[in-house]
């Protein structure tokens, strides 16, 4: 990037009820409406992996950089007659594989940049999984632990008036991600389906069962998670008896996964939300933390184990570490302290390229890279969307073993990347995704 005027820049990362503006002075780049860590940490990562692949340059910004993306003002009508705006966001990196797909995210920090780099990482996981779509995401910059049942409603309607343009089954099909659920994915659906006037299920996947969700898809990510820690157990001959387990973010994804890894024999010894962590030693109860955060939301308080911080959690030792919650948690400032044998990450981008520099130097922790590890969301999110096209509904168990096949596949292609080409399991990962949408760009021309 050549510097050629400065420009001031706006940090879009700060809240919304931050008015403070920080002018700085930014090399000016067409793409700099997408500036923000993420999103740097997400360019990172792919240009590394483009000198490996020997990418031309011709081609990089166009694979690197989001083909479109879409800023909304959403007005919202609170409980109490104020009227809030909020800022929502839908970034599409690429369409030369077929619609986008990927998350929407209800979190206080959303920003474009963070959204764009998300929309990228989708890319490369749909690709490395084998799924016809292109990397998507979306989300609104709110707290949702701070609005109402009837807020959140009236947000995502209008949310998804804003957006409805950019979205349907052959466009761009959202799915949960942080802060958003079944229910946010059944209104999604309904004010689709309002404005077209017939139901349009293969809209949104990640909808309640008795909508046209798929049986199995709440638990995918969690399971998904499950399954490739079974197999890095395998891999590195550690016998699950006995082991032990850690979850940062006890959310859809944590949660699920905890429980899945404990039903190995594992011990879930340490888990925390937005509100701290909890350790217990001898093994958290999971019925009981369940129970706890139905009944006061947050972890916080759980009598079942001893408080501890994010950070204190994260260096723990044990022989599972399942970060699920946020991106940049794995800094150069813990990588060195961590204490697991398998670093399974349940989120998407947890860890920096920094901290990736440091894991490559240890041998000792055996990683499953986040387009790997957290894969199985999608995958079940496009059987969603294959049985609603076809208004035709598959058993669980046939779902669950399609979902397994797929990632045993990505698994195997991985570890074998990864030893073939020497490098770490993440440029593997992403070589392998990347190198898919590079051929299917370079078959299909400029056009998507
Ligand atoms: P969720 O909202 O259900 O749960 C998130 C959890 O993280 C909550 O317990 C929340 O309290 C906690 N949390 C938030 N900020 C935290 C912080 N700073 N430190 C510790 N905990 C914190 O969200 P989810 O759907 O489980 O998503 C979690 C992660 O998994 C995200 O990175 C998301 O992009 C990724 N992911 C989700 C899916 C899916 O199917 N839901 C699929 C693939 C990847």
């Amino acid at each position: 990037m050549k510097a050629r005027f400065p420009v001031p820049y706006f940090c879009a990362s700060l809240p919304a009820t931050n008015k403070t503006c920080h002018l700085v002075t930014l090399p000016l780049h067409p793409m700099d409406i997408y500036r923000h860590p993420t999103f740097d940490m997400a360019c990172a990562q792919f240009d590394r992996v483009a000198d490996l692949l020997s990418i031309e340059a011709n081609d990089r910004d166009r694979l690197k950089y989001p083909k479109r993306a879409l800023t909304v003002a959403v007005p919202v009508r609170m409980d109490d007659g104020r009227v809030e705006v909020f800022s929502g966001f839908r970034v599409q990196h690429h369409l030369s594989l077929g619609p986008t797909k990927g998350g929407m995210r209800y979190h206080p920090e959303v920003a474009l940049g963070e959204v764009a780099a998300l929309a990228m990482w989708m890319s490369w996981k749909c690709a490395l999984t084998g799924l016809p779509y292109g990397g998507a995401k979306g989300g609104v910059a709110c707290d949702p632990s701070r609005l109402s049942l009837t807020e959140l409603e009236r947000l995502t309607r209008r949310f998804t008036q804003e957006i409805i343009s950019f979205i349907g089954p052959q466009i761009d099909i959202p799915a949960p991600d942080m802060g958003t659920n079944e229910q946010t994915m059944a209104w999604m659906m309904d004010t689709y389906s309002i404005h077209t006037g017939y139901t349009v299920p293969a809209v949104v996947t990640g909808k309640p069962v008795n909508l046209g969700g798929s049986l199995g898809r709440r638990e995918a990510t969690g399971r998904g998670v499950a399954f490739l820690v079974g197999r890095a157990m395998e891999a590195i001959k550690l016998k699950p008896e006995g082991t032990t387990a850690v979850v940062q973010g006890y959310g859809n994804v944590g949660a699920v996964a905890a429980d899945s890894i404990a039903r190995f024999g594992t011990k879930i010894i340490a888990v925390s939300d937005v509100s701290g962590g909890v350790h217990n030693a001898k093994g958290l109860d999971l019925a009981a933390v369940d129970a706890w955060i139905a009944q006061h939301r947050t972890l916080a308080g759980f009598p079942g184990g001893e408080p501890l911080t994010q950070e204190q959690l994260l260096t723990l030792k044990c022989d599972i570490l399942v970060p699920a919650a946020m991106e940049r948690q794995i800094t150069a400032a813990n990588a060195a302290r961590l204490q697991c044998r398998i670093l399974a990450e349940g989120a998407n981008g947890p860890t920096t390229p920094e901290a990736d520099a440091i894991l490559e130097q240890r041998p000792d922790i055996f990683l499953i890279p986040d387009i790997l590890c957290n894969a199985g969301g999608v995958v079940v999110s496009y059987f969603e969307w294959v049985q609603d096209l076809q208004s035709f509904f598959w058993d669980e168990a046939e779902i669950m073993s399609k979902l397994y096949r797929i990632l045993e596949n990505a698994f195997r292609q991985t570890v074998n990347t990864a030893r073939d080409r020497k490098v770490s399991m993440r440029t593997a990962a992403l070589s392998l995704g990347i190198q898919r949408v590079y051929e299917a760009k370079k078959k299909r021309g400029l056009f998507p």
